[in-house]
């Protein structure tokens, strides 16, 4: 018997090196990373095949993985424990006054391996009928307040992720000119909407990647609890269907870990840290936006302010939302955003 146990080690040992196999240290059922694709806004200033004709080069059964709308610590941090717990890296959207509030979960994600893009300042809805000096704000607006929260402006890819998906030839004339990619998406998993579940999310996730073509950037909300409880199903349904997470990643150099705290000018020319401090909400009063907003949303301005003073609170709740309705035929659709 003793002798059966070494020929079997020695031959799981001739077939299947550790070293080689081991997708994800400690943990054999993980997904892992499979290999990163470089994306460069000169040569893809566009991506995703629900809005646009082009995409990243994913081969047959790979997927991006893709948040919006964060950080919200309590949700945020959940998936990144299930992330790391998988070695899965994934790219952020994240929104500059989430960021200018909760500037540690923004370090922790850079500092876990993922890719940090930005998707507007305070999340308008009305990116469709922005002049360029509103959408000028609003990219630049979050740029600013992201790099503060990272401390290195270097660490912040140039992604960008309009709210609600409401483009515009201004808008993406603007990005282009900043040499910054448009990122729509490939599927969405409907986890923004009210009552959904996280049965519901994975389900709609697979459906879509496997209806196009069994690839795609998926995009997803990590401030939702529903989307917190679908990550790790999702992964592991992934894995179990031969899929494979691809990370996509700007070009050029990025630092490879931040320090605690960020570089004080840095963080000054941008805002945010450290002006954020406990009970912000008369702080993020005063920096609430100068542009002013569309007359359609003019209404929601109120909502906004009711986030940023939640937001101060550290109220674990869920803000933002995007809807999407299908407005056409096929892959053809029309998205738009709103604030709950
Ligand atoms: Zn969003």
């Amino acid at each position: 018997m003793r002798y059966l146990a070494v020929a079997l080690v020695c031959l799981a040992g001739g077939m299947l090196p550790a070293e080689a196999t081991e997708v994800c240290p400690g943990n054999p059922d993980a997904i892992g990373t499979s290999r990163t694709i470089t994306v460069d806004p000169a040569e893809l200033p566009r991506i995703g095949r629900i809005q646009y004709r082009t995409t990243l080069p994913l081969e047959d059964h790979e997927v991006v993985i893709t948040f919006d709308d964060g950080p919200l610590p309590t949700y945020t941090n959940r998936i990144l424990d299930v992330l790391a717990q998988n070695c899965v890296k994934a790219t952020y959207f994240l929104v500059g006054r989430m960021a200018q509030t909760y500037p540690d979960t923004v370090r922790r994600i850079f500092n876990e391996g993922h890719v940090i893009g930005t998707h507007s300042l305070s999340h308008p809805f009305s990116f469709r009928n922005m002049s360029e000096e509103q959408v000028a704000d609003e990219v630049n607006g979050g740029i600013a307040r992201v790099t503060a929260a990272l401390g290195n402006p270097n660490a912040v890819a140039p992604f960008f992720r309009i709210p609600g998906l409401s483009r515009s030839n201004t808008a993406e004339s603007y990005l282009a000119e900043r040499s910054v990619a448009v990122w729509s998406a490939d599927e969405v998993a409907d986890d923004w909407r009210r009552g959904v579940t996280a049965k519901d999310i994975v389900r709609l996730a697979l459906q879509r990647i496997e209806a196009r073509d069994h690839r795609g950037v998926l995009l997803l909300h990590d401030i939702h609890p529903a989307t917190a409880m679908a990550v790790p199903m999702l992964l592991k349904e992934l894995k179990e269907r031969g899929y494979k997470i691809v990370q996509a990643v700007p070009p050029g150099e990025r630092p490879k870990a931040l320090p605690p705290k960020p570089d004080t000018a840095v963080a000054q020319a941008g805002q945010g840290w450290p002006r954020v401090v406990e009970g912000s909400a008369a702080a993020a009063k005063e920096d609430a936006p100068k542009a002013p907003l569309h007359r359609k949303h003019a209404a929601r301005k109120d909502r906004d302010q009711a986030l940023a003073d939640k937001l101060a609170k550290k109220k674990s709740k869920p803000q933002t939302a995007e809807k999407a309705e299908v407005t056409g035929t096929g892959t053809e659709r029309g998205f738009f955003s709103f604030l709950q």
